[in-house]
């Protein structure tokens, strides 16, 4: 692989233990390693990336995402309602998908994510109809060329038996743990700088068996992988919660061994004080999703709360059936404004929501070799040109970022390669795609 040098950026914000911001420096990778910063470096024989005007940021991370609804943006009869109602009138819709549109819907929401600046994505995929498997979501992304996390998701409990989902989507407890542990075997890789990192993640407390909650904690510690699942997403969930289970939802979690350092948990908008405590002190990390919460009217989750507490919180754009947008820079800029709505002005800056998009994701899904700009973390970052109408007349480009924008990267570089050149992806011929994805589209609408 050739080197790259990224040379003479205006900023490159690093998010190192100082938190230092660069002016005028360029940055060395090699072998997908961030090699060296600094003004004037010479390296023969790499290809330049001149980032004069432009800063420089650790690739963004997306903690929380169901790749395959982005087939499903914008349904009518799910617009306009609450999660659950939203459900009902989705699953019917998903339960028609099939190999072909996981892997085309994936792609198009790993593009439209490489575009906004991430790196890497985690994905929640918990339905598996007519042959779909998780190996179609992790070929697309090989593709693309983003880091990836998957989650192999599960619904057992059908509408027969009193769950949410129709029989038709949901799977046995045997069937589901066995490709869980497919899955890991196949794709999980535990070393530094892995691009696939398999997790488990029975869709949500409300579809699945308290069985299977423990089942899957227990599989995910002996295979040493990591537990994701969506939880107190609104007031209905934790009273769902609090009728069949008989506790909170942190309680629930907690007796069934999901928290802890390898666990985190998506919205998260309900938590009260002792759960944010217990959350805190079991280092259990947070996905906030905060576009998706107000699409679905879910609330504000208390992100304050939780970054004074010391609970682990990264970003997640969600569903894109529930956002309906993916782009994770955006989801900065709403995660700002939503906190300053629920607590004034001064709530979180724009440096913090940035810092909760790189090093906050890279702590949720325990990856200590990305989050920042330093020697000997992995390659993956975020250029943004500063040059356009969106932050013409902005004082302070690293603010601008998040308040103004671009909300498109001008490059994107991950693990040393190069994904996005001057706003365009290199992996994969998009146009192409989006008439594949809107065929798709209006097959499942017809
Ligand atoms: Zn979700």
């Amino acid at each position: 692989m050739q080197d790259l040098l990224i040379r003479n950026a205006d900023v490159v914000v690093t998010m190192n233990p100082a938190r230092q911001e660069l002016r005028g420096t360029d940055i060395h990778l090699r072998g997908g390693v961030i090699v060296a910063l600094g003004a004037g470096l010479v390296v023969p024989g790499a290809r330049v990336i001149e980032a004069g005007g432009r800063v420089v940021t650790p690739g963004l991370i997306n903690t929380h995402h169901h790749l395959y609804q982005t087939l499903t943006r914008a349904v009518p009869g799910g617009q306009d309602a609450l999660l659950f109602g939203w459900l009902k009138t989705l699953y019917p819709i998903w339960a028609r998908f099939g190999p072909g549109e996981m892997f085309t819907s994936a792609q198009v929401g790993l593009a439209e994510l490489a575009l906004s600046g991430c790196t890497l994505t985690s994905d929640h995929l918990y339905l598996y109809p007519n042959g779909a498997r998780l190996d179609d979501t992790i070929h697309a992304a090989t593709e693309i060329g983003l880091r990836f996390h998957p989650t192999r998701g599960a619904m057992s409990i059908g509408e027969s038996a009193g769950g949410l989902p129709p029989d038709s989507l949901v799977e046995g407890e045997a069937a589901i743990l066995n490709d869980m542990i497919r899955v890991v075997d196949a794709f999980h890789d535990p070393r530094p700088g892995a691009m696939v990192r398999v997790g488990l993640a029975p869709c949500s407390p409300f579809s699945v068996s308290r069985e299977l909650m423990r089942d899957t904690a227990s599989l995910a510690r002996d295979k040493g992988v990591m537990l994701h699942t969506h939880l107190a997403e609104n007031d209905e969930d934790v009273a769902w919660s609090l009728a069949r289970f008989g506790c909170r939802p942190g309680q629930y979690a907690e007796d069934l061994g999901w928290t802890g350092p390898d666990v985190w948990h998506a919205h998260c908008v309900k938590l009260d004080g002792s759960e944010i405590d217990l959350f805190a002190q079991t280092g259990t990390g947070v996905a906030h999703c905060p576009c998706s919460n107000c699409r679905l009217g879910s609330g504000i989750a208390p992100v304050r709360a939780m970054r004074d507490a010391g609970v682990k919180i990264g970003l997640g754009v969600d569903g894109s059936a529930s956002n309906d947008a993916g782009n994770l820079i955006g989801e900065a800029r709403m995660a700002t404004l939503l906190q300053r709505v629920a607590h004034g002005a001064d709530a979180i800056s724009a440096r913090e929501a940035l810092e909760i998009a790189t090093l906050g994701g890279a702590r949720v899904l325990g990856r200590d070799d990305l989050g920042s700009i330093e020697p000997g973390k992995r390659a993956d970052l975020a250029i943004w040109d500063l040059g356009g109408v969106e932050a013409a007349g902005a004082w302070d480009p690293v603010a601008a970022l998040v308040l103004c924008g671009p909300t498109r990267v001008q490059d994107l570089i991950v693990e040393g390669r190069e994904v996005v050149r001057d706003g365009q992806l290199l992996t994969v011929d998009l146009p192409m795609l989006i008439e594949r994805q809107n065929q798709l589209a209006r097959k499942l609408a017809g």
